[in-house]
């Protein structure tokens, strides 16, 4: 299995030599917080445009932690589910601010007390942020992982667990933001292109063409 995914790492890098987070956090580990947060169900260029209004009114955790709730769903409407995701930015900035001074923190068990912050948010923030690694078992990461014979089934923690072993710590935040590239354009969830495809060698997909 090693062997293959290290293979199957240097196809994804040459077909995307070059990898960003699709959210534009501009470094700023709290813009990355919140927008992983309202990415939920929504397209990472809809999280964009909305975040630009979002930040100007409210630059910091702080100023997210003493806004009416009303204000902040105005201004994040067009996400979706923006009732529960303006409570989760609201109480989550709440918390980073009196518990954390305000400061992201990197452990993943102080992560996940953040409202709106599951374990795959989480590894987003601790490999994009901090350097630490993590495996962000979105939707392409799983329906491609499990194509490709890693995992047999839909569940997150197995792909993160799975591949969180088969994967160097430097190469797992990459490896993910190439997966979602990857299954945008190449694995995609309907009518993949596997004639086109350069895993189609490594890859068990029963109804692949
Ligand atoms: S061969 Fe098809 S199913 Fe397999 S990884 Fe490539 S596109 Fe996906």
């Amino acid at each position: 299995m090693t062997d293959k995914i290290n293979s199957i790492i240097k196809l994804l890098e040459k077909r995307y030599p070059d990898t960003v987070c699709g959210l534009d956090w501009q470094g700023d580990p709290y813009k990355l917080l919140i927008m992983a947060i309202l990415s939920a169900q929504c397209t990472d260029a809809r999280v964009n445009i909305v975040s630009k209004t979002l930040f100007k009114r409210f630059p910091t955790p702080n100023d997210m932690a003493n806004a009416e709730l009303t204000d902040i769903e105005k201004e994040i409407h067009s996400v979706g589910l923006y009732h529960s995701k303006a409570l989760a930015l609201k109480e989550c900035c709440t918390r980073l601010v009196e518990v954390y001074g305000g400061v992201l923190p990197s452990e993943m068990n102080e992560l996940l007390t953040l409202r709106g912050v599951g374990r795959k948010v989480a590894n987003l923030l601790r490999g994009d942020v901090f350097g630490l690694g993590g495996i962000v078992a979105d939707t392409h990461c799983i329906r491609i992982s499990r194509r490709l014979g890693f995992t047999d089934g839909d569940n997150p923690l197995t792909a993160e667990k799975v591949l969180s072993k088969l994967i160097p710590i430097e190469k797992q935040s990459d490896y993910c933001h190439r997966m979602v590239l990857f299954g945008r354009e190449i694995c995609t969830a309907r009518s993949p292109k596997c004639d086109e495809c350069e895993l189609n060698l490594y890859c068990d997909y029963k109804d692949k063409t």
